[in-house]
């Protein structure tokens, strides 16, 4: 059995009081009203981490957005995958589009990240996506596959056991544009195939894929209803705690 994820990316919302007072809402209101066993985490910005994990750890997970690939050093600014670890994070966000896009990060630096979070005991929540002009040239299957094997097919099968993939059309985060739930469904089996191709039906089978991109507590069962999508990666709909706990109960519905 797959484990079913719902995890929410604040990304740089919220000052600390307003982090912590969602939180707690959401905290609560999943406690009250979760009917299965799927897992919710919230990747707040660095600065929430220690309080939420303490405030909810149990209920709801804690992730951070972001890691740096180094141990620790001379890196003004930046969070070791360590540190993230040290308040009690499970889980990390790697390879956003926004990272990639506004950070510059390459799939190998990516690669990098994923083997520090794995090495601190953390899930990588390692995301991959076409743009707009890959999806209509009809390239995206080359994009993904690419970015895969450039970010995580050099992991071990054992290490590439405990990432979860997140596909993440750019063209679908942000904009209120969503796969729709065939066209996601047929990314999501295309990776599993890829994965299975690269370790083993037995892997693939037991890979979560999430799904990011303008999900809703409107279209969310549609796509968690599919048979390769495994859960959602949520970003403006997490800032709302009813919408975000309406799309980790939308399993059930
Ligand atoms: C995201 O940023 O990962 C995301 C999916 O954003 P949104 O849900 O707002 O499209």
């Amino acid at each position: 059995m797959r484990k079913k994820i719902v995890a929410g990316n604040w990304k740089m919302n919220l000052d600390y009081a307003s982090g912590v007072s969602l939180f707690s809402e959401i905290v609560n209101m999943v406690r009250d009203e979760k009917n299965g066993d799927q897992i919710a985490i919230i990747c707040s910005p660095y600065i929430h981490l220690n309080s939420l994990a303490k405030l909810g750890g149990e209920v709801v997970k804690i992730g951070a957005q972001n890691c740096h690939q180094n141990d620790n050093g001379a890196f003004t600014g930046e969070i070791s995958a360590g540190m993230v670890k040290s308040v009690g994070c499970e889980y990390v966000i790697i390879g956003h589009s926004e990272r990639r896009q506004y950070f510059a990060e390459s799939n190998e630096l990516l690669a990098q990240k994923t083997v520090k979070a794995l090495e601190n005991d953390l899930t990588p929540l390692f995301c991959i996506g076409e743009t707009l002009d890959e999806r209509n040239n009809g390239s995206y299957f080359e994009v993904l596959k690419t970015q895969l094997e450039q970010g995580v097919f050099g992991l071990s099968a054992a290490d590439f056991s405990k990432v979860v993939i997140a596909y993440e059309p750019v063209w679908a985060i942000g904009t209120g544009l969503t796969a729709t739930s065939a066209q996601a469904q047929e990314v999501h089996a295309y990776i599993r195939k890829e994965i299975a191709a690269k370790y083993s039906n037995e892997i693939a089978e037991a890979t979560s894929i999430l799904y990011g991109g303008s999900c809703n507590p409107k279209n969310a069962a549609e796509l968690f209803a599919q048979q390769d999508i495994d859960g959602g990666l949520i970003g403006g709909a997490s800032l709302k705690s009813r919408d975000f706990v309406d799309i980790v109960k939308a399993f059930n519905s």
